[in-house]
């Protein structure tokens, strides 16, 4: 048998084991640090985007075949090293994502009430280092920083009413706050205009139909529609989108306000975030935005800043700080050492393009270990975590906690998650 370890159980790390588990002669460990897999899936994808969160089936299948073993609730770093990792199978493939926030590096980022994405789309998603996060929804107004996806994500659900989240897994906490909120004017803060977004076309479709809030977009701020022309065709529909918005009138009690040329320059408040300074924009010849000087105020109790992610470097293996990412020739960090999906390419794309990239790094490393080295693979694994006390969370046992987050959910909604390890852990009796 061959062994290879991924640590990580997102959507990288499964369709790298559905590209492995092919081979049938190759055991794979999916490794991860909390006792419930499937990653960006469970906790960054948005609650009420559930037919993107459906993937997670396909994993399953994965994970339920002979050879694939989910370790959850082992921290790699803590309770093994990545050198023991190397040591005992064939090859180990780093999956981890980019979890950490790109620090938005302005006077003022470290008031009370600034707040990065990854915090606050892992407070609504319920992932246990978030679960406390309480963020600020007591002012009216709101900064979001940023021109992706993920800007869109917060907009939408500091907009949403409690009806807009039936049928979606958001968590109790968040969803008694958001219940209560006092938010009713969201600025979304871009440093480019409408042609340099990264917001796809559904997302953005999306904000014309909610309940209670209205998307605005300044007319002036849009370049002439001839020029659309120019764009590929899903950057002309996000566009198209954002033309719209300029018709929208006031008549809904939530606005969501683009501000485009609008680069957050500091951030000021007493004791905790009063107000955005924002100094507006122009852009060069090649898309670069540039300061002009003239700068204004946002009011917001609460700043999220959406700007990306970054992987979290380990001690020891090579990696890019420009990029956020770990320094890999095309996936290959080490001898015996891979990367896959945003800790490999940084944290762009959708959950779909790592579909390619785990087949890619799966069959590299096919090629790569040839018929093995006869290492001990999973049962050193075992040994070793036995020798520290460490019981990891089986799939079999991440099934029960399910069945029980299933059992919990609220009408109509698929389940209610379980926003800390220890309570995952009661689950199954630990
Ligand atoms: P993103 O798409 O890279 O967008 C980051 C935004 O932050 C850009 O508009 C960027 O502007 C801006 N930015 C960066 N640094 C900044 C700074 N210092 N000050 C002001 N603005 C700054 O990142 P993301 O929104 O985090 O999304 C990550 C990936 O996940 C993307 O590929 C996204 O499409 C994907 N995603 C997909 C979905 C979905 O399909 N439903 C949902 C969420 C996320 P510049 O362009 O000027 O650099």
């Amino acid at each position: 048998m061959r062994h290879v370890a991924i640590v990580g159980s997102g959507p990288a790390g499964y369709y790298t084991a559905e590209t492995l588990q092919k081979a049938e002669d190759i055991a794979v460990d999916v490794i991860d640090r909390l006792p419930v897999p499937y990653g960006l899936i469970r906790t960054g994808v948005a609650p009420d985007h559930q037919s993107i969160k459906a993937v997670s089936r396909r994993y399953e299948g994965t994970a339920l075949t002979d050879n694939v073993r989910f370790v959850g609730h082992v921290s790699v770093g803590t309770d093994v090293t990545i050198d023991e990792l190397v040591g005992l199978y064939d090859a180990v493939v780093l999956a981890t994502g980019a979890p950490n926030d790109r620090p938005l590096d302005i006077p003022g980022a470290d008031l009370a009430g600034v707040i990065g994405s990854a915090a606050f789309v892992g407070w609504y998603n319920g992932h246990p280092d978030f679960a406390d996060l309480d963020p600020p929804l007591d002012a009216p107004g709101v900064a979001v920083i940023g021109n992706g996806n993920v800007a869109l994500d917060v907009a939408r659900i500091l907009a949403k009413t409690p009806g807009e989240f039936a049928g979606s897994d958001i968590v109790a906490h968040a969803r008694t706050a958001l219940e209560a909120s006092a938010v009713r004017h969201i600025q979304i803060l871009g440093r480019r205009g409408p042609h340099q977004i990264a917001m796809t076309p559904k997302e953005l479709g999306e904000l014309g139909h909610l309940e209670r809030a209205s998307p605005r977009v300044d007319p002036a701020d849009l370049p002439p529609e001839g020029d659309d022309a120019m764009l590929e065709p899903g950057m002309r529909k996000s566009v198209t989108h954002l033309r719209s918005f300029t018709a929208n009138p006031v008549a809904k009690p939530v606005t969501i306000d683009f501000d485009f040329f609008a680069m957050p320059v500091a951030i000021e408040g007493d004791g905790r975030v009063q107000r955005v300074i924002v100094e507006r924009t122009t852009l060069d010849a090649d898309l670069r935005s540039h300061g002009t000087g003239e700068t204004y105020a946002v009011d917001a109790g609460l700043v999220v800043s959406c700007i990306g992610y970054q992987t979290p470097p380990i001690p020891g293996v090579p990696y890019e700080h420009g990029r956020g990412r770990f320094a890999s020739d095309e996936g290959r960090i080490l001898p015996g050492l891979y990367a896959v999906g945003w800790a490999r390419r940084g944290p762009s794309g959708t959950i779909g393009t790592n579909k390619p990239d785990g087949a890619r790094i799966g069959e590299m490393v096919i090629d790569d270990i040839g018929r093995g080295a006869g290492k001990a693979g999973r049962a050193g694994l075992d040994a070793l975590l036995a020798s520290r006390n460490v019981t990891p969370v089986t799939f079999r046992d991440w099934r029960r906690i399910e069945a029980a987050e299933v059992k919990a959910a609220l009408d109509g909604n698929p389940r209610e998650k379980f926003t800390s390890i220890e309570a995952m852990l009661g689950a199954i009796g630990r």
